[in-house]
């Protein structure tokens, strides 16, 4: 199976990157819908798309408003947004406030705590909550002989609950907005830092770590250092806009 990396960075975007949104088209999925999202109608390839929200900070969210022209471009027959229930009023109440946006969009909003998403082919769900301010929850797909973990945004901590929930994934999305030097950053806006999440793909025996969520503010070809990754878990890559990883 593929995935397709649409935006790559947290906060904001930069000349390289957009904000945080991922799909996988035979599956019809989309993990997050930063702003990453306008690149996803030639992407599609079934009539029904699941949306799957980390929380509803506005790097991974505002893509939403975005959908009246993806769904022009590509109709689809139906549109279910996953989320905690309270992130998902508050996208409706906020995000989707008529001074804000509008027009009104056909879609099915799903709450997680009303049971796992069901996606096209059945695949099994699982999410998990996540630390981070505001909470956020972290998903692990599993279709047959392939599956992917998607960790976005927490404090990464190889001892974390999370972690056995994701052991032996083929694919960790992780999110790492900072370098091993700015840990007191990190735990202050309740992120991750590069080592921290190597120990995590090292303690979960994951298949390859790809680092996602990066630091908008590093424009060079290394945001994270991807060394001192490397040195703990070697089957480490920086996830980058366009990126297509098989997994
Ligand atoms: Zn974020
Ligand atoms: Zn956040």
């Amino acid at each position: 199976m593929q995935l397709h990396c649409l935006g790559t960075a947290g906060y904001h975007p930069n000349e390289h990157r957009h904000t945080s949104c991922y799909a996988v088209p035979e599956a019809g999925v989309v993990l997050d819908a930063g702003t990453g999202m306008f690149r996803l109608a030639p992407l599609i390839e079934t009539d029904q798309v699941d949306i799957l929200l980390s929380h509803a900070h506005l790097d991974h969210v505002v893509g939403l408003t975005f959908l009246l022209a993806t769904l022009y471009q590509r109709p689809v027959e139906v549109v279910r947004i996953w989320g905690k229930r309270q992130k998902l009023d508050a996208i409706r109440t906020h995000l989707f406030a008529e001074d804000l946006f509008p027009v009104p969009l056909e879609v099915q909003w799903c709450a997680l705590e009303d049971g796992p998403p069901e996606l096209l082919g059945k695949p099994q769900v699982r999410w998990f909550s996540l630390e981070h301010p505001g909470g956020s929850v972290g998903y692990r797909i599993d279709w047959p002989g392939h599956s992917l973990a998607y960790v976005s945004d927490t404090v990464a901590d190889p001892i974390a609950d999370y972690v056995s929930t994701i052991r032996g994934v083929n694919l960790l999305l992780h999110e790492c907005n900072f370098r091993d030097d700015q840990t007191q950053w990190a735990e202050k806006t309740g992120h991750s830092w590069t080592s921290r999440v190597a120990s995590v793909a090292q303690m979960a025996q994951v298949r390859q770590l790809v680092l996602t969520h990066l630091n908008p503010l590093e424009n060079g070809d290394d945001p994270v250092g991807i060394d001192s990754a490397r040195q703990l878990f070697p089957q480490t890559q920086i996830a980058a806009d366009k990126m297509v990883l098989e997994f």
